[in-house]
């Protein structure tokens, strides 16, 4: 496992976002010249407590070498996916930055670097659907796609070595709400011109058919909104531009007016109307402090939560907890997202208790409030048609959607030399007509915690975890500093472990553990508290594991005090 390049060969090298989900990022190399397209960030699973954002280690590119020679950092769209990891990246290339992205996704990146300082810096180029960018050898053109945000592109690589075509996040919508269209004849001119490899969206692959049109969730959402004859609130992604606008228009039309509640949603709006990307009639937006003055049936409110977030203000309001908004029995709620896998039970808990309220509910799986943002397969081998590419190399997916897609290449006529399924890490290599995986490196991933941007070490990670699974022990132990013998009772404190809260049978098992683990050491070990926590800490941890195959994090504290009795204090 070891970084090369083979000279006069186009590079491809997934640094994120193949053969998992999230952190999309690739390196493009031609000799002295790279480029990084997209720069992402993954969310954790529920097993990874306390950790908000997992972003790829990027100083793998300073130990390579490669960090001196990146041209460019190039932008398929606003998504937190694709740009989220913009300011880590910066930080850990640690030089000078040109980032390239058209108007709305450099909108959506300049408020994400406002939130960290650099020391070097970090330039923002505003690009647009149908320009060329020339990076030394290498030249990028840009094609206009659409997705569930706005003002997408796809990109193609063009270097001596060959060309690659790198798709994005895209689905083929053919009647987009803005009127913004998907570039066939761009695809097809290129696909005429020769493509050597084409990397494409995996998210979706399991689907069959087309993926509906954007416009269609606006019909369903009218339709439900209309008969109301109380307040209706939406939840949705707070970048999507596209759905934000469709509920505005609505509640345009039926003399409704719309109310913002939680911060990346009024951030992103802010950033997406400054830059005309939304278009809102007078007198539609209210601000939060109004809710109370309009009458609830003319009241729509645009929310986050859509992921069942317990702080975010679609739970606040469920909860009973926000200061603007009551519920009512009657009032409407739609969800007009999709659940993301790891996200269910805490959706459901949502659902449940808006049911348990009497509320007029809707979501994906039983009204159509959602469409996917993604191509599926039908688009997909649209794709393959327009651009009838010489290799194929399928990514944004894990592997069972990477695997899926390569066999959807494969009916579309591709051999299995000419499809490569890489994973992040992997480096491919273009020369010639031949793409081969020349070797691969290993890159680490950081966990992000809270709005601090802090890193959490990966200690500190697994501690987490068990808390939350398994609990935590406390004992505490006094030990008299001449004798080094035990003084009075171990203390035992035990947290999130139920079996144990009133089990004084198990208490009393856990102290002479603990009390027979101690007169076992050296008494000149005793009085070392270095030397007991571990001992103490392992005679508990396999007592757990044991007895009721449980791993809570032990936290010995030894308290050494002075002779009992006697002595002077
Ligand atoms: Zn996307
Ligand atoms: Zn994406």
């Amino acid at each position: 496992m070891a970084y090369k390049y083979n000279s006069g060969t186009l590079q491809i090298l997934p640094i994120g976002g193949v053969g998992e989900f999230g952190m999309n990022a690739t390196l493009y190399r031609y000799n002295d010249t790279a480029l990084i397209v997209d720069a992402g960030v993954m969310f954790p699973d529920t097993d990874q407590p306390g950790v908000n954002l997992i972003v790829p280690d990027y100083t793998v590119l300073n130990e390579i070498g490669v960090d001196r020679i990146i041209a460019g950092v190039v932008i398929t769209h606003g998504h937190e996916d694709h740009i989220g990891g913009i300011p880590f990246l910066c930080r850990d290339l640690n030089r000078d930055m040109e980032i390239y992205g058209t108007r709305l996704t450099c909108g959506f990146i300049r408020k994400r670097l406002e939130e960290h300082r650099f020391d070097h810096k970090v330039d923002l180029h505003e690009v647009v659907a149908g320009d060329t960018l020339s990076f030394g050898e290498i030249k990028v053109h840009l094609l206009r796609v659409t997705h569930s945000i706005v003002d997408c592109v796809a990109l193609v690589i063009e270097s001596p070595a060959g060309t690659a075509f790198h798709t994005g996040d895209f689905k083929v919508d053919q009647t987009p709400v803005d009127g913004k269209n998907f570039d066939f004849a761009g695809f097809a001119e290129w696909g005429k011109k020769g493509i050597d490899v084409l990397l494409s969206d995996s998210t979706n692959i399991a689907k069959k058919g087309y993926t509906l049109s954007e416009r269609t969730v606006g019909d369903s959402l009218k339709q439900i909104i209309e008969p109301s004859r109380q307040k209706v609130i939406v939840a949705c992604f707070s970048s999507h531009i596209h759905r934000i606008q469709q509920i505005v228009r609505i509640a345009a039309e039926l003399n409704r007016r719309v109310v913002l509640l939680g911060r990346s949603l009024e951030n992103s709006m802010s950033v997406a109307r400054q830059l005309g990307y939304l278009k809102v009639p007078a007198g539609v937006m209210a601000n939060k402090e109004e809710i109370r003055e309009i009458p609830e049936h003319r009241l729509i409110i645009i929310t986050t939560g859509s992921q069942g977030e317990p702080m975010s203000a679609l739970s606040r309001i469920v909860r009973g907890e926000a200061k603007q908004v009551e519920m009512y029995p009657g009032d409407t709620i739609i969800i007009s997202a999709k659940t993301i896998p790891g996200n269910e039970k805490s959706v459901m808990r949502i659902i449940n208790s808006l049911y348990r309220m009497e509320a007029e509910i809707h979501y994906e799986e039983i009204s159509e409030v959602h469409v996917s943002g993604h191509a599926s397969r039908e688009e997909l081998k649209l794709v393959f048609s327009l651009l009838t590419p010489r290799h194929f190399v399928p990514i944004h997916g894990d592997r069972m959607q990477l695997v899926h897609h390569a066999e959807l290449a494969k009916e579309m006529g591709l051999t299995r030399r000419q499809i490569h399924v890489v994973e992040s890490g992997d480096i491919v290599e273009l020369a010639g007509d031949k793409v081969s995986k020349i070797d691969s490196i290993e890159i680490n991933r950081r966990f992000i915690e809270g709005d601090r941007f802090e890193e959490l070490e990966d200690i500190a990670l697994r501690d987490r975890r068990r808390l939350s699974e398994d609990g935590l022990i406390v004992v505490t132990l006094m030990v008299d500093e001449k004798s080094a013998e035990l003084v009075g009772e171990v203390e035992v404190i035990t947290r999130g472990f139920l079996l144990l809260s009133d089990d004084e049978a198990e208490m009393v098992q856990i102290r002479d553990r603990v009390r027979r683990r101690f007169s076992e050491l050296k008494r000149k070990d005793r009085l070392n508290w270095e030397a007991v926590r571990p001992k103490i800490r392992s005679a508990l941890r396999s007592y757990f594991r044991k007895r009721m195959n449980s791993f809570p994090v032990i936290l010995p504290i030894i308290l050494t005090v002075p002779r009992t009795g006697g002595a002077k204090r």
